[in-house]
């Protein structure tokens, strides 16, 4: 079984792809999915996180306060590192868990945003990059968050330079058009893949 790394900055379309990919039948394993469930209230590393962050970082509700935690680290790297050696060993955990149950598929998809930053290279095979242009970026990520401008290129600026990711790319899909077009792209993908594992 090939396993299929999945990754681009913010707003490029990773979870639109996987969406498609997920259409055409393939499964998709979500990094970003899996750190929701394992930071449900009373899970080990929503634990962590508490004593880490403090009560502070609690909501009304009980649950982390994602919001807070993100603005956080963002200006604070120390921080930054502790919550992801929280996190990141239980996610690969958790990943391999759910590679071991997809076994028998041809090629599988994990979505893993920060598949070039940290350590979760060695679960993939192959790399794709989802990629578009920024200023198409901003645009849908400000329809999709409703965060302004400025915050959405604060973002963009802290994270990988575009031009680093798509080297390490074995595939590229660019998402600057409609659609269709990326569902086309997806779909020629998704033959090589059943080809290349067949
Ligand atoms: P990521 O998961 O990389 O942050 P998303 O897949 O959520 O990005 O895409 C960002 C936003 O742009 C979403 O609201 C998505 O529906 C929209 N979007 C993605 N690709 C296209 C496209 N080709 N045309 C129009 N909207 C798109």
């Amino acid at each position: 079984m090939w396993k299929i790394g999945l990754t681009g900055g913010i707003g490029s379309g990773k979870s639109t792809v996987a969406d498609i990919f997920s259409s055409l039948g393939i499964t998709i394993i979500d990094a970003d999915l899996i750190a929701h469930q394992l930071t449900q209230p009373g899970n080990a590393s929503f634990n962590e996180i508490k004593k880490l962050f403090g009560e502070n970082f609690i909501d009304s509700n009980g649950e982390l306060n994602r919001k807070k935690i993100a603005e956080t680290i963002f200006s604070n790297p120390s921080k930054k590192t502790d919550l992801e050696n929280i996190l990141h060993p239980r996610i690969k955990q958790c990943m391999l868990q759910e590679i071991e149950q997809a076994k028998y598929n041809h090629y599988i998809v994990l979505v893993i945003p920060l598949l070039l930053e940290s350590n979760f290279i060695d679960l993939v095979d192959r790399i794709i990059v989802v990629d578009a242009d920024d200023d198409i970026r901003i645009q849908r990520i400000q329809q999709r968050d409703h965060r302004s401008e400025e915050q959405i290129n604060d973002i963009i600026n802290s994270q990988l330079d575009r031009n680093k990711r798509l080297q390490r790319a074995d595939d590229i899909l660019y998402n600057n058009g409609e659609l269709g077009v990326l569902r086309d792209a997806v779909s020629r993908l998704h033959r090589q893949y059943l080809e290349m594992s067949s």
